[in-house]
């Protein structure tokens, strides 16, 4: 099936480096993707080595969406691993790149550019879907614009990608309430090897480094913080904004990955005397993966366009304007349909293949479990949904 690059919302400069990133798969991620699922960790490093040393963790400053997608959707298809650790990169580099001060960018996003493994740490015990509910206190031991002063962390974040194996952690935390009483948040750069930071792994069902941080007395200086005391959400909620369309743009080279595997099995694999690919009911179900995946790559293509070439912020508060209304409501369409359809793709991928398809090692087996986290992580697709609503009728 062809990729997303075929399609007009893309220039002759995106393709270029797509077909830079095919390269890069066929050298870098086909000869390391056997080990993803036993050496998680060591091949998670290797990858964001190699992702660093293609230059391919350029495009988070300025940020191009479109080239965002284009290497997701590849490294997606190839290793879902190594499209994980690509989406790190960008989570943790986008707020020092749209909120840092020189010096911040110069010394973090630099080091992110160049290989320093990256992580965004917003979800909590208690505070997944609504981020607002975070716990992890930041206290000031001094005046907060005061360079002198620090910063001391206590609580926890959990199902952090890269906990434990990450250079440089974006932490969002609670500061002091506004006098009003109000809640307010804010965004810390908190390098890994700090001391009072522990972490401990977590295993899912797919191969991904994750795990719970604990944070007993953290001290970072204030010239660690982005923005303001107080911009901590607005920070976090721009970058998933400014990054969801992306997440679609993975699901979609898994669904590829599916479908060509599909394909393939279908047209070999012979039962009542002819391939499976004779018939019909096989090749309606092929017709309709077909289908929702140029759906899904449409969706995924004009909301990275419009990430790219419209002047919305993406992070404003309550009341968005026109444009930022419009992708914010673009992009949530095509995480949810991308990850929705993607899910039923590969299952059919799977049925397509039989019992084969549940046998560990085959693609489609693997898949079907990468994709899960997908209408999960970074708002699940009830968020989306709700996003979608809220730009249609309640404009209050
Ligand atoms: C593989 C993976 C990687 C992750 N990596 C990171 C990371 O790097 N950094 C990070 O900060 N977090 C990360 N997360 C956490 C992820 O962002 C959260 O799991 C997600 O935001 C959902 O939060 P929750 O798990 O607490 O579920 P909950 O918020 O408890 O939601 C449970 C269910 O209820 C639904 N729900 C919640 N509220 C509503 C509502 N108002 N209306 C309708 N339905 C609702 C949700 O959609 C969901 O289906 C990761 C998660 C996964 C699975």
């Amino acid at each position: 099936m062809p990729a997303m690059r075929r399609l007009p919302f893309f220039t002759d400069e995106h393709r270029r480096l797509a077909a830079k990133v095919d390269g890069f798969c066929d050298a870098d991620i086909a000869t390391r993707c056997d080990r993803d699922e036993h050496d998680t960790d060591a091949v998670s490093r290797e990858y964001v080595r190699a992702l660093a040393d293609a230059s391919l963790l350029r495009f988070f400053e300025p940020l191009d969406v479109r080239a965002c997608c284009l290497i997701r959707e590849r490294l997606a298809y190839g290793s879902p691993l190594a499209d994980d650790l690509f989406a790190m990169q960008g989570l943790g580099g986008i707020p020092i790149a749209r909120f840092g001060t020189p010096e911040q960018k110069s010394r973090w996003l630099t080091a992110i550019e160049n290989g320093a493994i990256g992580a965004f740490a917003l979800t909590e015990p208690e505070a997944g879907s609504d981020p607002a509910g975070m716990q992890l206190r930041a206290e000031c031991d001094g005046p907060a614009d005061d360079p002198r002063s620090g910063y001391r962390l206590t609580g926890e974040k959990t199902l952090i990608s890269n906990a434990g194996i990450a250079d440089i952690y974006v932490v969002f935390a609670r500061a002091a309430d506004a006098p009003n009483g109000e809640a307010r948040f804010m965004a810390l750069i908190v390098p890994g090897d700090t001391p009072g930071l522990t972490f401990e792994p977590v295993q899912l069902l797919s191969a991904h480094p994750i795990g719970t941080m604990r944070f007993d007395g953290v001290s970072v200086p204030t010239a660690q913080r982005l923005g303001a005391e107080g911009d901590g959400l607005r920070i976090a909620l721009a970058t998933l904004i400014r990054f969801r369309a992306t997440v679609g743009a993975a699901a979609c080279g898994m669904a590829r990955r599916a479908l060509d595997e599909a394909l393939a099995h279908v047209q070999s694999r012979r039962q009542f005397g002819r391939p499976l690919a004779k018939f019909q009911a096989v090749q309606f179900m092929l017709a309709d993966m077909a289908t929702e995946l140029d759906a899904a790559q449409l969706l995924v293509a004009r909301a990275a366009w419009l990430a790219d070439n419209g002047d919305a912020d993406g992070d404003s508060d309550s009341k968005p304007n026109a444009k930022e209304e419009q992708l914010r409501r673009a992009v949530s369409m095509a995480k949810l349909f991308a990850t929705d359809h993607a899910h039923g793709i590969i299952d059919r991928a799977v049925q397509l293949f039989g019992g084969r398809g549940l046998i560990r090692g085959n693609p489609v087996e693997r898949l079907y479990r990468d994709i899960r986290a997908l209408r999960i992580y970074e708002g699940a697709s009830e968020i989306q949904r709700l996003i979608i609503a809220r730009t249609l009728v309640d404009k209050g």
